[in-house]
């Protein structure tokens, strides 16, 4: 069975790598032509951890290929999943042009029974369109099934969630769809959930929402426990102490980011308006994290009034650690403000900057530092607003001498209030005094 990969960005990336190391002979094919050039030579064009390892690997073993000829890799493979891009549009919705496209491709280039499989995240009800649009555009009449197997893999620990799921879910409306899927996953055969297809489509939406409700509503506690002597690190682990609630994902800070839970929590509140099912809660779930930078933004200010011509070290911009991600990363709309408050800024992340320069170039007003002691030296505050473990183990006595004013704005909780003061810190965190 060959398997061609649609789209190799983080997800599609790290799909075809860990199922080349599941067994399976893997093409993968992007119309960005430079992904395709790196990963050829080995290089993964996104950090991740142990990514370019098994890259490498299998381009050696010679069961995983990277090709630009996107119709060459459609008729050469019998199972193709479809890992492309689905952004947020004006409204909300999953913008599905990117699937649509590759699905008239695929239609196109048919040439013997093909199982389409929607690896991207796409609202449910999506596989009917696919249908329909590979129906409307095949050449020859050939058989095709269409089948979900949304993907779950955090970034930062992507590698590791692929090869060690806690499930995998296919959706599939055919034996023969879902005897090929069950077949490529074996190896985790007693994890596999099976369902139909706008179900699988929902799961992966559900789940979104749900560890995006999550993380908002510690971060509304965390409101309340400023106003009150209560800890919100303490109450977060006596709500997680009960194995209904658990303890993941109940960090108070300076709010979710990237590519998926912001876009997908507001396409499931258009699926449900489109559906006429009104889902006000996850309404309020954007609308609370929303909120987090403007309250973290206050924070700063009222460390430092003014925030004209001042320094400002941010340190962390990725939107979690151990990846260079930075697409609705939080540090973004802080840095903004900053800026548009006409703050000096010395940023620095492990990773993402990089990426960063991007979105924010280097100016008079913005200097991109090589290591959080650079970032620090002179600056009038910093800031942390990415949970980096380089940034826990920082010498803060360091720290402390190379900062004009020694102002710690800690947006994610990685120290203990207490000893950050003892050093003679003012500091400042989130829910918690
Ligand atoms: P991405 O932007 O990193 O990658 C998408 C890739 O698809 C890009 O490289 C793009 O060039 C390529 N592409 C677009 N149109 C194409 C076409 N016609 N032919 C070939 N390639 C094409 O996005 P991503 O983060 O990998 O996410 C992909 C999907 O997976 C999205 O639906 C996302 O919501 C979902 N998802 C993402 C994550 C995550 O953590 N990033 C996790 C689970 C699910």
């Amino acid at each position: 069975m060959k398997i061609g990969i649609i789209g190799t960005g983080y997800v599609g990336m790290v799909t075809a790598v860990g199922l080349a190391e599941l067994g399976h002979n893997i093409t993968g094919t992007d119309i960005a032509l430079e992904k395709i050039d790196k990963a050829n030579q080995g290089i993964a064009h996104i950090y991740e951890p142990g990514l370019e390892e098994l890259l490498k690997k299998h381009l050696k073993a010679g069961n995983l290929t990277f090709s630009h000829d996107l119709d060459g890799t459609i008729s050469s493979s019998d199972v193709l999943f479809v890992s492309v891009n689905t952004p947020q549009q004006e409204d909300g919705s999953a913008d599905m042009s990117f699937v649509e496209s590759v699905s008239r491709r695929i239609a196109e280039n048919l040439n013997g029974y093909k199982l389409i499989v929607e690896k991207s995240t796409v609202p449910v009800k999506t596989s009917s369109w696919i249908k329909r649009i590979v129906c409307l555009y095949k050449k020859q009449d050939y058989d095709f099934d269409v089948a979900s197997n949304p993907e779950f893999l955090r970034e930062g620990s992507a590698v590791k969630d692929f090869l060690e799921p806690d499930r995998i879910i296919i959706g599939a409306e055919t034996d023969k769809a879902r005897d090929i899927l069950t077949k490529i996953y074996k190896k985790f055969q007693d994890r596999i959930l099976i369902t139909n297809i706008d179900t699988a489509e929902l799961i992966k939406h559900a789940s979104n929402s749900f560890l995006a409700m999550k993380i908002s509503y510690i971060n509304l506690i965390s409101d309340l426990c400023e106003k009150t002597d209560a800890n919100v690190e303490l109450v977060a682990e006596g709500m997680g102490l009960d194995s209904r609630i658990g303890k993941q994902f109940l960090k108070a800070g300076v709010g979710y980011g990237g590519s998926c839970f912001p876009k997908d929590v507001r396409a499931l509140v258009k699926i449900g308006e489109d559906l006429g099912v009104d889902l006000n809660m996850l309404k309020e779930v954007d609308k609370v994290n929303t909120a987090r930078v403007e309250r973290f933004v206050e924070k700063i200010k009222k460390a430092l009034w003014i925030l004209k011509d001042k320094q400002i070290a941010v340190l962390g911009l990725a939107f979690k650690p151990e990846t260079d991600d930075i697409r609705n990363a939080p540090s973004i709309r802080v840095i903004q403000a900053l800026q548009s408050e006409g703050a000096l800024l010395r940023l620095y992340d492990p990773k993402a900057a990089e990426n960063m320069k991007e979105e924010v170039p280097e100016s008079a007003k913005v200097v991109y530092s090589d290591s959080p002691y650079e970032a620090v030296k002179e600056a009038n505050a910093a800031l942390l607003i990415t949970e980096w473990d380089e940034f826990r183990c920082l010498d803060l006595k360091k720290v402390k001498e190379l900062m004009a004013n020694p102002i710690i704005i800690d947006g994610r909780n990685i120290f203990e209030p207490e000893k950050v003061r003892e050093l003679g810190f003012e500091y400042y965190s989130v829910g918690r005094e």
